[in-house]
């Protein structure tokens, strides 16, 4: 089996190596340092070329940086007047050079990863995205984070198609994966005493969120008060519990991260309340990773579908936000209700909604550390 696989990979180090050529050939021009603009709403800077690493600085979307250093796990090492940190490439783009994220152009060594239909692959990347289609001009539908391992259905150039273990099919950039198995760690399963969880009530101070469209009710309470009951949910079930807030203050996203990083939590659940256009209705649950999130979210969304909290759950979704996305700890956000449908506003103001949704998300959180 194993001879057969090294033979597989060494044709597809040729097929793969003619492939790449070109690729090859612009990577060998790129010359460091460099200018990126940064193409994400706030990009953490760190300390390391880690996840867990402290965050030392934060830039906005449009800032230009010098890179001077990037690795081979898609990190770069970047310099913006007196800052200077990592940052994970794939949310900076080359000013030079259109279409090319930073840090992407360290190449692969040719057949580092086998294409071949079946076959399984390593993420090698602090955190990954996966893309609809064969580029970075592809809409990202989901990410995975270092260990993780995927089918390979297929390769197009430098990009591999890809089954996640949650069924999500997708691109990812070949580079940014390991041919092969690695191995799992376990995701504990002892339970939800001693845990700790961070509850992060969303909006405050000067950030009132969304304002109810028929009793002008402030997301920003409806957070707080939601939060302060799961919290004593999650005490009573025996775990630990940090808030991010417990006053009507605005802590920045990072400072949200920050609270959940550098207590180790185990788990961070941001609670939230919605607002549409449309006469939308319901609770909706969000996840970032995959393979690191999805399975949290997946449970907190179990226990809010089922009857008895008042409104019907739309289901669990990919979200594309900064403290699940920016954060090493598992995390889900959970949108409780539309404060633009009149309905749902006047179920959600009430403290009783408010409480049967906690008890719901703090057994789910439970359930999914059984
Ligand atoms: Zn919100």
């Amino acid at each position: 089996m194993r001879t057969k696989l090294l033979g597989l990979a060494l044709i597809l180090v040729v097929i793969v190596g003619s492939l790449g050529l070109r690729s090859n050939d612009a990577s060998a021009t790129t010359k460091l340092p460099y200018q990126a603009k940064v193409i994400t709403a706030a990009l953490n800077i760190r300390s390391e070329p880690s996840l867990q690493a402290s965050v030392v600085g934060q830039l906005k979307a449009g800032d230009v940086v010098s890179v001077t250093e990037e690795d081979d796990d898609g990190w770069v090492l970047i310099k913006k007047n007196k800052v200077s940190g990592y940052a994970a490439g794939y949310l900076l783009r080359k000013q030079d050079d259109s279409g090319q994220t930073a840090g992407s152009s360290s190449t692969s060594t040719g057949g580092k990863v086998s294409t071949s239909p079946g076959s399984t692959a390593t993420v090698t990347a602090d955190s990954l995205r996966i893309r609809s289609g064969p580029g970075t001009s592809y809409k990202t539908i989901g990410s995975l984070t270092q260990g993780e391992q995927v089918t390979v259905t297929g390769s197009q150039s430098d990009w591999l198609k890809i089954r996640t273990s949650g069924n999500v099919a997708g691109w990812v950039a070949k580079e940014y994966v390991d041919k092969g198995a690695s191995q799992q760690h376990s995701s504990g399963g002892t339970g939800i005493r001693g845990k700790l969880v961070v509850v992060d009530a969303g909006h405050g101070g000067s950030d009132p969120g969304m304002i109810g469209t028929t009793y002008d009710t402030k997301e920003k309470e409806l957070t707080l008060s939601t939060a302060q009951y799961l919290k004593q949910e999650l005490t009573r079930l025996g775990a630990k519990v940090v808030m991010t807030r417990t006053t009507d203050v605005k802590p920045e996203l990072s400072e949200r991260v920050q609270v959940s990083e550098s207590n180790h939590a185990d788990a961070f659940v941001s609670i939230h309340y919605n607002s549409s256009v449309k006469k939308t209705s319901g609770t909706l649950t969000f996840f970032y990773s995959d393979k690191k999130d999805r399975p949290l979210a997946s449970a907190v969304e179990a226990e809010l579908s089922k009857s008895g909290i008042g409104l019907r759950s739309n289901g669990l979704s990919f979200g594309d936000l900064y403290v699940l996305r920016e954060n090493a700890t598992v995390a889900t956000l959970v949108e409780l209700g539309f404060l633009s449908n009149q309905k749902d506003e006047s179920i959600v103001r009430g403290s009783a909604y408010q409480r049967k949704a906690a008890a719901a998300i703090a057994r789910g959180v439970a359930d999914y550390f059984d």
